[in-house]
């Protein structure tokens, strides 16, 4: 693949996340006492980039936080991690983002965000960073930043012969634009993404497929249902071929990032210049073993990690 040797670039959201875990999550007006509270690095875009520079890749960040105790943090944080933060800007109105994340004993969880300074990044802003663009095999977004940001950046990785992998998460609030569809290689959607895009309720690998055959129609070439346990739905709109990779068997104790381990971790094979089948057995191991953890990002694994390459 063309892209082998270049960077992942992830444009995306950095967030702080408060979590509580207790035995039960509560009802709108419910107070559920007993919980544990632990504060760690978060947001899609984030937690994607570090997935990604975990399982070896060199990977690059273009993103917005506060000018905030948090946001210093988190950039910290990221250095820490091998990403290259060099195109973190920074916002002097808006506070960097926070995530409020409720989860309880059996892994479910619900998630509140306060975006702030993610959603301050413009189009404008990012002629600062067409280099790192520029230097991408692979450009991986989410849906946590303003979407002509997204329309922006897709293009313009285009132009620069990259591929756009895009996770519509978390779940659309409309359709997303055939603009934007047109220029994104992969689409990442779990099962309830999937429905809000093709307008298919995916319940199974037959709704699966029958939704991802929509979304192929939309101009995207590779469409990847990410289905929990049951593992994913892959379908190419090219070849009109489609093909089930299920889920490893484990214990899960909290399914936090289990998607954006699987992006990063996808990104990272692809990067490598290995063939999507390959890429989705590596993402998938990726993806069972965080779910095995708590958190966001202390759940991602290291390559080290990863039994069999
Ligand atoms: P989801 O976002 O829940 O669809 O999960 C994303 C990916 O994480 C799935 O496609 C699987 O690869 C993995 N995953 C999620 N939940 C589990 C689970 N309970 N057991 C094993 N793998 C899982």
């Amino acid at each position: 693949m063309k892209s082998e040797n270049k960077h992942i670039v992830v444009v995306g959201s950095i967030n702080t996340d408060m979590t509580v875990k207790s035995g039960k999550l509560p009802r709108p007006g419910e107070t559920v006492l007993g919980g544990v509270f632990f504060k760690n690095q978060g947001g899609k875009g984030a937690n994607q980039a570090v997935a990604a520079a975990r399982l070896g890749a060199s990977v690059r960040m273009i993103a917005k936080v506060g000018k905030d105790a948090f946001g210093e943090e988190s950039v910290a944080s990221l250095a820490r991690e091998g990403v290259d933060t060099a195109g973190i800007l920074t916002d002097a109105e808006h506070p960097s983002g926070i995530a409020m994340i409720l989860v309880d004993d059996r892994g479910e969880n619900m998630i509140s965000v306060a975006s702030g300074a993610n959603l301050a990044l413009t189009p404008e802003e990012l002629g600062a960073v067409e280099e790192i663009i520029r230097s991408a095999g692979i450009v991986l977004m989410q849906l946590e930043i303003p979407m002509p940001v997204i329309e922006y950046v897709a293009r313009m990785a285009k132009q620069h012969g990259a591929t756009v992998i895009l996770n519509p998460a978390p779940a659309p609030k409309q359709q997303l634009p055939p603009e934007l569809l047109a220029h994104v290689d992969i689409l990442i959607p779990n099962q309830t993404e999937a429905e809000l895009i093709s307008g298919t309720a995916v319940n199974d690998y037959e709704s699966a497929a029958a939704a991802a055959g929509k979304i192929g129609q939309m101009g995207v070439r590779t469409v990847i249902i990410t289905m929990g346990a049951h593992g994913v739905f892959v379908y190419d709109s090219e070849s009109g071929n489609s093909e089930i990779i299920v889920a490893k068997r484990v214990k899960a104790t909290d399914t936090t990032a289990a998607g954006d381990c699987f992006c990063g971790a996808l990104s990272v094979a692809l990067n490598e210049g290995r063939p999507l089948n390959e890429a989705l057995d590596f993402a998938n191991r990726a993806a069972a073993i965080s779910v095995t953890r708590r958190g966001a990002q202390p759940s991602l694994p290291y390559l080290h990690e990863m039994s069999t390459r």
